[in-house]
């Protein structure tokens, strides 16, 4: 009889046999009656309780199981957006490769591919569209076609081939089921799954159900902190489809025989949802003697409803048990004892093959992890509280240099940089006191050939059970490259600021230096052309001499401007401005040139415009006068209008629109750009003619940026021009900063250059009233031992002054004082060879036959004792050179006018 039954083993046997020969018979008749009742009284109640258990196990490891491999496929994914992360641009090859090395079939079943889809918005569609079939995929398409505000489309899909094929060009942000999904996980930076879908990738037959999870990537650099920072930053997703029945075929294998199982999308058992059913032609099982529903919770909170009913073979795999106990009863111990002996080692079995099943997927889950962290290129590390290396991946040997296996162990500060190594080993102490959770930051690391090696690291605590810091985890990812583009950049750029700014200093000084021999040339040619001694030839040069000295003060001038404006020192001066009178004034100086030509120079003002504009006057002026100027230049006939117009501005700003239009020459279209380049003209020809530098619009141009104003052109050439001007009212509070040394303050803030201003253009000015004492003209003499200077200030004052002496130091001033009893003023300079300003004034003032004489003193760049000094040594009044003519004039008034009541008293 024990050999009839299945399954015993010779030790088994052995030990019934043992049991046989110590035990008497009639005990065991006892005994085995007991045990019998007892047995078959508690196997019902336990079968049931253990059949309970049974079920509610199978159904938690399915349950498990699936989400388990849900998030599993999520870490697949999120290595595909480290992909994105790690480099500019993934290319297709890149893409299969990655893939590739995953395995999908072998360790992730269930999966249908990985792709990734870009988003673009209609403006790049076509370009988008050629750059596909360019790289040979002629046939490529955005499907489907139609227009839409915003696209996404499939571009690679891995395996590319079979059924994947069909989704290749599908833009899945125009179905609304796979938008919402992604437009979560565009907003929450997180992995979110779809509801169900049918994927494009179904043909025919074989129809599944199907879900897609999507993980954002987001552009390299960008912010993504909020929610609209990484709306705009969104570069695509990378996503995977599933179809249902394959993906839980490939969780659960034929996992759960004995249960029924279906799986709705959402929280209810709705059919139009199911996803997936073990037992498709009935919905519900109602007759089950076991059932329960389960939520589950998926990546990005999508919730599964999974239903569980035990089948028959189950129940009948319950119900067998019972008949063998009944069977039992009556038989003899042994054979009960070696039923359950059996049941023992059966169970024993299954309990190994369980442990082993378990072992093996726990080698596989391993494997599988291990893959993954094994072909990220960003280093993964854990380590220890005292920042000893626990664990690093093969990324780190490629990065630092150094093994994985003589890294572990040593602390992590040993691979960073002197530089960074306090900053770094501080933050971590701060982390393992608990006082920070997480990290991110750049450090320089140091390579094993002694590179330097610029990497980013995320980093986070690793805690034990009570919350403690044990350590620390995270990524370092390697920015060398970056890094140094970042580095070659700021460097190239600052060598450009810097040799921009040089330029402009040096153009700005040149400028400068070069005006005081213009100075001289400009008012020795004019004195000259008075000069009735010379022949009509030789007026003639000087007039060209005198002129073109003129056109070069006038590009002197603009290169000031143009370098002042690039090297930042131009400032803004907020004037009050009365429209009325400065079109009138801005139109002034152009009128005799307008009537010379016999053009027309004419003024609307159109509509009512404010009493008062505040502006900067002066740079306004200067635009203007540079748009009249070349309108009048380039018109022969006809005529030249300025209008003004108020314009409606936003927020209650005033708005003026300035205008001048010409009947000239015009400009042909293709210039309209060009004329606003520095030194550019339509044609090389126009200089020759009109004279001229192609400066003049591109100040006014950086004038207007600097002003917050829009010039704009309409020209026809033959025909005539139109310049605008279009500009917004400045803020009161916009006042004038504190100015360069070299710039000196224009106390009329319009502008006018007061530097170099003792260039005086004699014929142009109105005669002003000839200084005088004592109801007689003045006699002045000036001493200044540069020879230019001294001529310059000399034909300035000749305006007012009938008599004009000169001297080039001390020991000749008082020779020309000696010889000319009547001279009553001197204009003095300082510094000067021989006898200089101060021993000169000393001499002077202890001979009181020079006790009425009024001195004046100009000096250049002085220390501020001077003038002290200076008044000390018996000086009325005391000037820095540069000094206007005009200031000249009104100091020496005055000190004269001193004199004379002095004189009076006395
Ligand atoms: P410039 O007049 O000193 O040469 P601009 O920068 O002021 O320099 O002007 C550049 C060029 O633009 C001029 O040389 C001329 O060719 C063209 N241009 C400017 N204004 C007019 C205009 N009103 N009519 C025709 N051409 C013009």
């Amino acid at each position: 009889m024990l050999r009839g039954v299945r399954g015993i083993s010779p030790h088994h046997a052995s030990y019934l046999e043992l049991l046989h020969g110590r035990v008497t018979g009639w005990v065991i008749l006892v005994v085995s009656v007991i045990i019998t009742v007892l047995a078959w009284h508690t196997s019902n109640v336990y079968q049931e309780k253990r059949a309970q258990e049974r079920f509610d196990f199978r159904v938690e490891e399915a349950k498990w199981s699936i989400l388990k491999r849900m998030l599993e496929y999520e870490q697949v994914l999120r290595g595909g957006v480290g992909l994105f992360n790690a480099s500019d641009e993934v290319t297709r090859n890149a893409w299969h490769r990655y893939v590739t090395t995953l395995q999908i079939d072998t360790y992730w079943p269930g999966i249908q591919g990985i792709g990734f889809a870009r988003l673009f918005a209609p403006e790049h569609k076509q370009a988008l569209i050629d750059q596909i079939r360019a790289q040979g995929f002629p046939q490529f398409d955005v499907l489907p076609l139609g227009e839409r505000d915003l696209y996404s489309s499939i571009l690679y899909l891995e395996p590319f081939e079979g059924r994947n094929l069909r989704a290749f060009g599908y833009d899945m942000w125009s179905e609304p089921v796979r938008r919402a999904a992604m437009q979560q996980a565009r907003d929450t930076g997180k992995a979110a799954l779809t509801g169900k879908v049918t994927l494009v990738q179904e043909t025919e037959r074989d129809v599944q159900p199907g879900v897609l999870m999507y993980l954002p990537v987001y552009r390299d650099g960008m912010a993504t902190t909020s929610v609209e920072e990484r709306r705009r930053a969104l570069l695509g997703f990378v996503y995977s489809p599933f179809r249902m029945r394959d993906l839980m075929e490939g969780i659960l294998g034929l996992g759960v025989p004995d249960l029924d199982f279906e799986l709705y999308d959402g929280m209810a058992v709705e059919p139009g949802q199911q996803l997936h059913a073990t037992h498709p032609e009935r919905v519900v099982k109602p007759d089950a003697r076991y059932a329960r529903e389960s939520r589950l919770e998926l990546p990005g909170g999508r919730i599964w409803l999974a239903r569980f009913t035990s089948r028959p073979d189950f129940e009948v795999d319950l119900e067998s048990r019972q008949p063998l106990i009944i069977a039992l009863f009556g038989m003899l111990v042994d054979l009960l004892l070696f039923v359950n002996v059996l049941a023992l080692s059966g169970q024993n079995e299954r309990v190994q093959r369980k442990a082993e099943e378990i072992a093996s997927a726990l080698n596989q889950a391993e494997r599988r992890y291990r893959q993954m962290v094994e072909n990220v290129r960003d280093i993964i590390f854990q380590t220890d509280a005292e920042g000893h290396w626990t664990f690093l991946n093969a990324a780190w040997e490629e990065v630092s240099g150094f093994s994985v296996q003589e890294s572990v162990g040593r602390p992590f500060f040993d691979n960073v940089h002197p530089d960074d190594k306090e900053r770094s080993m501080a933050q971590f102490a701060k982390m393992m006191r608990g006082e920070l959770n997480y990290l991110q930051d750049e450090y320089r690391g140091v390579h094993r050939n002694g590179e330097l090696v610029w990497v980013e690291v995320y980093l986070s605590v690793l805690t034990d059970d009570r919350g403690v810091p044990i350590g620390s985890s995270g990524v370092l990812r390697d920015v060398t490259m970056r890094k140094q583009v970042e580095m070659v950049m700021m460097r190239a750029r600052d060598a450009a600021e810097s040799a921009n700014r040089a330029k402009s200093e040096f153009l700005a000084n040149m400028s400068h230096e070069l005006r005081s021999p213009l100075n001289s040339l400009l008012i020795l040619s004019k004195l000259l052309s008075r000069d009735a001694n010379l022949t009509p030839e030789q007026l003639e040069s000087v007039r060209v001499i005198h002129e073109s000295g003129r056109d070069l003060l006038n590009m002197i001038n603009d290169i000031l401007d143009l370098s002042k404006i690039e090297a930042g020192r131009m400032e803004l001066v907020a004037d009050e401005l009365y429209p009325d009178r400065f079109v009138r004034e801005l139109l002034d100086p152009f009128r005799v040139f307008a009537t010379s030509k016999g053009v027309g120079l004419t003024c609307e003002l159109v509509g009512e415009l404010p009493e008062v504009f505040v502006t900067d006057g002066g740079k306004l002026k200067q635009i203007l006068s540079n748009f009249l100027s070349n309108a009048l230049k380039f018109t022969d006939s006809g005529g030249v209008m300025l209008r003004v117009r108020r314009l409606e501005g936003s927020a209650g700003r005033r708005v003026l629109l300035f205008q001048v239009e010409d009947s000239g020459i015009g400009i042909p279209g293709d210039k309209l750009d060009m004329i606003f380049e520095s030194f550019r003209q339509v044609d090389g020809a126009m200089s020759r003619k009109y004279g001229g530098s192609g400066l003049g619009l591109s100040i006014a141009r950086k004038l207007a940026d600097f002003l917050g104003a829009r010039i704009e052109v309409r020209s026809r050439e033959g025909q005539g021009s139109l310049f605008s001007l279009t500009l917004t009212e400045m803020e009161r509070s916009v006042l004038a900063i504190p100015s360069d040394p070299w710039e000196v303050s224009s106390p009329a803030g319009d502008g006018a250059k007061v530097d170099g201003a003792l260039i005086q253009e004699p014929e142009e000015a109105s005669q002003p009233e000839p200084l005088r004492i004592r109801g007689k003209p003045v006699t002045v003499l000036v001493v200044d031992d540069d020879m230019r200077m001294a001529f310059s200030i000399a034909s300035g004052l000749q305006k007012r002054v009938e008599h004009v002496l000169l001297a080039a130091n001390g020991v000749r001033a008082l020779q020309e004082l000696e010889s000319h009893p009547e001279v009553d003023a001197m204009v003095l300079d300082i510094r000067m060879p021989e006898m200089d300003g101060l021993e000169t004034m000393r001499m002077l003032r202890a001979d009181p036959q020079y006790a009425h004489l009024v001195i004046l003193v100009l000096t250049a760049r002085a220390a501020p004792e001077d003038e002290v000094r200076c008044l000390e040594a018996g000086a009325d009044g005391y000037l820095i050179k540069p000094a206007s003519m005009e200031v000249i004039w009104s100091r020496l008034e005055a000190c004269l006018m001193m004199r004379e009541g002095d004189k009076g008293r006395g």
